[in-house]
Parts: structure tokens; C-alpha cells; sequence
């Protein structure tokens, strides 16, 4: 049940067949999405100004009537996100079944923890029928280290009975070669999400270019700038499309702790407040991994088990 009325991005006052393809074109195929959208954003991806833009989003919002009303049961599903399964039971019950729509969902550990094979794995796991953990949709998949193995897609699509070949066209696979290029890529990336069913957007990994061309703490300002511009794109992108955005993180050494974990997720503080779930992972015996949520107030840091496996990630 729909708490509005459909309305179409052409009945907006103000918008023609013109700007219609534009807002098509840059990814707002519904009043909504428009409704939501901040106005000075809504300027810089159409080029127009935004007194203009500014008119178009309170159009939106009035043509939706948003206002006050009453609640009923009947009205959660429509704000209801879905999940994507990893694949494995116990990470999935600490996640409350997957990975979500409409949030971004971090993996941090360091080198080797598994959080590439993660993100292959939920690539192929999205794919799958609802009543199998799925969502029947495609993943577009960002590489910012060059670790994205096709071959891996293969197995783990043989394994889950996917057809590997379908497996790989349902992954739109873009390499980023710098931080500039990864923000580029992720503007791209809204104007294709609706038409070719996309909901899983990967970004592997999230700060790797923003730390190596901004180092130290000389740069600290101009980094964390432009890092909060990029996880506010993923932000708006999950919310927007209602898609999962998972992104993975480095950790880094903090010199000086007495007590504690001497580890810190990288990016400080717009990482930590940007991503709706963050997970931390380590290595457990042979090919096991642990995992558990933090900074969650409304999540047990319980840990988990998991291995990974040529089939990709398992229960143990
Ligand atoms: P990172 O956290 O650095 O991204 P990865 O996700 O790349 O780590 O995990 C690498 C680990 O995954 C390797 O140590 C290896 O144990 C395991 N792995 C990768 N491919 C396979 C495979 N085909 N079969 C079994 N284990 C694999
Ligand atoms: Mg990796």
C-alpha cells in the first residue's frame, strides 16, 4: 500500500517533456526522488540554478501533499527496506538478514579478512530470487585496489546455481583509478541505477585513494572534505534508490594505546557517522573469519563465525 498517490515527474508544475529527460537522464525517474533530493544538488546535476531547482523540489513536495496523517499498520511496508543474504546464516541473523536497502553497510578489517570476497559474494547473492535471499536485481561493483576476480564470480555463481555467465552480465564492473575518478564514477552510476535494476552498489574500498593522495595529517582537511562529499553521494544514492550500499575499510595503527584496541577503522569520524552498519572482521584459525557489529547502539556486539571457502562465504 502507497501512503500518496502515483504521481509522474512530468505532472511536476514547472517541469516540461525537456527537463524531464534531464531529470530521467541523471537518475530521477520518480516525484519522489526529486521531493528528497536537496535542491543545490539537484542544480549542479542539471545545470540549472538553483532558485530554479529550489522551486522544482517544493512542486514535487506538493504534488506528493506531503503532510500530517494518521498511522496505520498498513503503512510500514511502503517504508520497508529488504535485504540481501550473505549466504550464510550466522551473518545474516547478526545483520537482521543481510545486508539492507536504503543503508551503507561498511566491512572493516585489515589485509586478508575477507572482505573482498564479501562483496563478490553479495554481487552473486543479489541476484537470486527473494525466497532464496535475493533481490532478482544486478550489483554494480567499484574496484578502487584492481582485486575484483571474474573467475571468483564464476564459483561462487556455479555454487548458488546461477548461471556464472548471467552471473558476470548482471555485475556492472568499473575500475576507479583515483579519488576523483571514484566520485565521477558513483554520478554515473544514479543515472543507469532504475533502468537496469540495480541494487547492490559496491565501492572496494572506500577511502584507499582519498588516504594515499591527501597523506598525512597536512592534507587532513582537504581529504576529509572531499571523503564526507563521497559517502553523502553513497548516502543519498542508498536512500534515493532504496538499494544497499556496501563499502569495505581499511584499519589503520594507532600509535600510543595503553589499552584497548590498538586498531582504528580509516576515515575518522564521516566514515564512522556516514555508514549505517559497520562491521569489524579478524581472522580466526585456518580459513574462519569473525565478525561483529559496533558503534551500534540497537546491536548486541555479539561475534559471529564464517569461513571462506572456494564456494565463497559459508557457514562453519
Ligand atoms: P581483504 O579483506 O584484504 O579484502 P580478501 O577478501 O581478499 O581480503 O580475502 C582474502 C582471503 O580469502 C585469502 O586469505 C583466502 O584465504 C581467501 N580466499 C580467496 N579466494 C579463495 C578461494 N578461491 N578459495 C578459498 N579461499 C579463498
Ligand atoms: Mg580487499
Amino acid at each position: 500500500m502507497s501512503l500518496t498517490k502515483e504521481y509522474r515527474v512530468i505532472d511536476i508544475k514547472g517541469v516540461g517533456p525537456a527537463l524531464a529527460e534531464k531529470l530521467r537522464e541523471a537518475g530521477f525517474s520518480t516525484v519522489e526522488s526529486i521531493a528528497v533530493t536537496p535542491a543545490r544538488i539537484l542544480a549542479e546535476l542539471l545545470g540549472i540554478s538553483e532558485t530554479r531547482a529550489i522551486k522544482i523540489t517544493q512542486n514535487a513536495r506538493e504534488l506528493l501533499g506531503i503532510k500530517f496523517m494518521r498511522l496505520r499498520l498498513d503503512h510500514i511496508k511502503c517504508i520497508e527496506s529488504s535485504h540481501i543474504s550473505t549466504g550464510c546464516v550466522s551473518l545474516d541473523d547478526m545483520l537482521g538478514g543481510g545486508v539492507e536497502t536504503g543503508a551503507v553497510t561498511e566491512f572493516v578489517g585489515e589485509f586478508g579478512t575477507g572482505k573482498t570476497q564479501l562483496c563478490h559474494q553479495l554481487s552473486v547473492m543479489v541476484q537470486l530470487p527473494v525466497d532464496r535471499g535475493g533481490l532478482e536485481a544486478g550489483a554494480v561493483y567499484i574496484d578502487t585496489e584492481g582485486t575484483f576476480r571474474p573467475e571468483r564470480i564464476v564459483q561462487i555463481a556455479s555454487y548458488r546455481g546461477i548461471d556464472p555467465r548471467k552471473a558476470l552480465k548482471n555485475i556492472i564492473y568499473a575500475r576507479a583509478y583515483n579519488s576523483d575518478h571514484q566520485m565521477l564514477l558513483i554520478d554515473e552510476v544514479r543515472k543507469f541505477i532504475s533502468e537496469k535494476n540495480v541494487k547492490l552498489l559496491i565501492v572496494d574500498s572506500l577511502v584507499g585513494h582519498f588516504r594515499s593522495e591527501y597523506p598525512g595529517r597536512e592534507f587532513l582537511a582537504v581529504r576529509q572534505q572531499k571523503l564526507n562529499k563521497h559517502v553523502h553521494q553513497l548516502l543519498e544514492i542508498a536512500d534515493i534508490f532504496n538499494i544497499a550500499v556496501v563499502v569495505t575499510n581499511q584499519v589503520l595503527a594507532v600509535p600510543d594505546t595503553f589499552f584497548g584496541n590498538p586498531l582504528r577503522p580509516a576515515g575518522g569520524n564521516i566514515v564512522a557517522h556516514g555508514c549505517t552498519y559497520r562491521i569489524w572482521l579478524r581472522k580466526g584459525k585456518e580459513n574462519t573469519r569473525l565478525a561483529r557489529i559496533f558503534d551500534s547502539p540497537n546491536h548486541p556486539e555479539i561475534e559471529v563465525v564464517f569461513k571462506i571457502t572456494e564456494n565463497g562465504i559459508e557457514d562453519v
